[in-house]
């Protein structure tokens, strides 16, 4: 055997860059279940399942093409439960003459093999990732100079080099970005474009083995491991993606930003864990939304914005995440020092826009955009909860949750624990927001008309408290400039009374 490839869980790519070129036959590939990273956040049940799952099935993906394949699983015994010891195993079963891997997407993986290495003097030859259309370098040469990050200048850029919705020089239709036509609330029921779920996979013998397996090691994982339905191979994850360009893609544009309490997806399209696993490639979903508009089968709004989120954001993010870790990780520009609620974990909340979110991310491991950024991100900013201990939630319990697209997202994007790195504002909202995009408020406890009394809606009167707590930080910022001109033209009591209303909520938020 000439050489050894180790594989990542999260590096389930047929065309993956440490297996290009190699012979099958003199080629031992390693997948190894461990417990180091099964618990290194508290990861959903479902999350647990999907990953180890599609491992399973790409061990035997590679080994119908003819490579030799060592799949460690979790039960194995002699399983020494962390990647480099179960790399030292391999290295000693099968002295291969060289080492190769894909580079992980994550900064703490990355340091655990480069210091293994140094320890024991075994070279990595290390492979570009390539599961994303920026590489690493490029987006430091692009960032290099720039007094500000802004991910529209870096999604033109992209569009341009990789020829997505262009008409010669020009962006098609004549705008880079349809964002403004993408904020509809959404219509009562009847008036509904018809409903559009994810695809779902019932789950087949390896699946179920697997579910098996995390029940029984795994029995106090968050979330619920019933109704799980998400594809593990690529060619599922194909599936899903032709599926939700025929029948949500239509209306992505226009309630990107809507949220449904009977509705966890709306016209989302839950294809992020399967681009993250490896399973989808970047490129191939931006090109089924291109040509879907090409072929006149959804408007132009739908598929700009849709590929706007995995061009743009998805990339940008992980170019801001590898430009700034390690330090970014520690960020807490707000001073921000609360200990996360109960409620995020068991839903229990009077705030029913919490409690169904919670609830949603309990059954499925999912959440979209704007439950994320708008409810649970929203809460956790304006109440001043701690960016370390919010981001560790994130990361346990969205299936798609990997620390290169987590961690911006949640501590630069939702907290503005950075600092304003990228985001050129905080996202703080009032209620007010929640009511207009959503149906959550019908039949909440709270009113989100009001900001006083017993029937406050907490957001609006934490809302105001947070402009008054980081006033100072944020009159710098000139976005900022409105909110607090809206601040000093309120009454002062009414103020005085929503901080107070605040400050008791902030200590005992489980009782809101
Ligand atoms: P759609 O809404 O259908 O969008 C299509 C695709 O665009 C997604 O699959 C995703 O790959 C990409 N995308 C959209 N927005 C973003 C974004 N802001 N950053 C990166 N990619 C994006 N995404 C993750 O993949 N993993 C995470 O751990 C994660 N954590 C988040 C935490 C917070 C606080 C917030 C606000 C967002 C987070 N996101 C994360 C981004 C985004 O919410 C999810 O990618 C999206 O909800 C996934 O659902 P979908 O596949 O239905 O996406
Ligand atoms: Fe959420 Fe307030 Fe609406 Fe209740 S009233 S659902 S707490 S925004």
């Amino acid at each position: 055997m000439r050489s050894l490839v180790m594989v990542l869980g999260d590096q389930l790519s047929p065309s993956l860059s440490a297996l290009r070129g190699l012979e099958p036959s003199t080629t031992r590939v390693l997948l190894c279940e461990v417990d180091a990273e099964a618990r290194y956040a508290p990861h959903h049940a479902q999350k647990l399942v999907v990953v180890l799952a599609a491992m399973r099935h790409f061990a035997d993906w590679l080994r119908d093409r003819g490579f030799q394949v060592d799949h460690v699983a979790l039960d194995d015994a002699g399983n020494s439960h962390s990647l480099t010891g179960e790399l030292e195993r391999a290295l000693a079963r099968h002295g291969p003459a060289t080492l190769r891997m894909t580079l992980p997407g994550e900064w703490r993986v990355l340091q655990d093999f480069q210091q293994w290495s140094e320890r024991s003097g075994v070279v990595i030859d290390w492979q570009p990732d390539d599961h994303f259309l920026c590489s690493r370098e490029d987006f430091a040469s692009w960032a290099q100079g720039r007094r500000q990050l802004r991910m529209e200048h870096f999604y033109r850029q992209m569009r341009r080099q990789h020829r997505i919705l262009m008409a010669d020089a020009e962006p098609e239709g004549g705008r880079w970005n349809f964002d403004a036509d993408n904020r509809k609330a959404l219509p009562p029921p009847l008036a509904r474009p018809p409903q559009a779920r994810p695809m779902a996979f019932a789950p087949d013998a390896v699946t179920r083995q697997v579910m098996e397996l995390v029940a029984r090691r795994f029995p106090d994982a968050f979330g619920q491991l019933e109704g799980f339905d998400m594809a593990v191979t690529t060619g599922n994850a194909r599936r899903a993606l032709t599926h939700f360009v025929k029948t949500a893609l239509p209306w992505f544009g226009d309630y990107q930003d809507a949220m449904a309490a009977d509705d966890g997806y709306l016209y989302h399209a839950r294809i992020s864990v399967y681009l993250n696993l490896g399973l989808l490639d970047p490129l191939e979903c931006c090109q089924a939304a291109e040509q879907a508009w090409r072929d006149g089968a959804v408007p132009l709004n739908a598929a700009e914005g849709f590929i706007r989120q995995i061009l743009g954001w998805r990339e940008f993010v992980r170019g801001i995440y590898w430009l700034h870790m390690p330090e970014y990780a520690r960020g807490n520009a707000l001073d921000a020092h609360l200990p996360l609620p109960d409620f995020y974990w068991t839903g229990r909340t009077g705030m029913r826009c919490l409690a169904r979110t919670v609830q949603d991310i309990r059954e499925q491991a999912y959440a979209h955009h704007i439950q994320r950024l708008m409810v649970t991100g929203n809460f956790a900013l304006i109440a001043g909860i701690e960016p370390r201990a919010v981001c560790d939630w994130y990361l346990g319990v969205f299936a798609d949750a990997f620390e290169w697209v987590e961690l911006p997202n949640t501590l630069g994007m939702a907290l503005y624990g950075d600092g304003g790195v990228f985001a050129t504002k905080p996202y703080a909202a009032s209620g007010r927001y929640i009511e207009r995009m959503s149906d959550y408020c019908q039949g909440c406890r709270y009113d989100p008309k009001q900001a006083e009394g017993e029937t406050a809606c907490p957001f609006n009167y934490l809302y105001w408290d947070f402009v008054a707590r980081n006033a100072d930080r944020l009159r710098s910022n000139p976005r900022m400039g409105l909110v607090l001109r809206n601040l000093e033209r309120q009454a002062p009591e009414r103020v005085q009374a929503m901080r107070a209303a605040a400050q008791r909520a902030r200590q005992h938020l489980d009782a809101l």
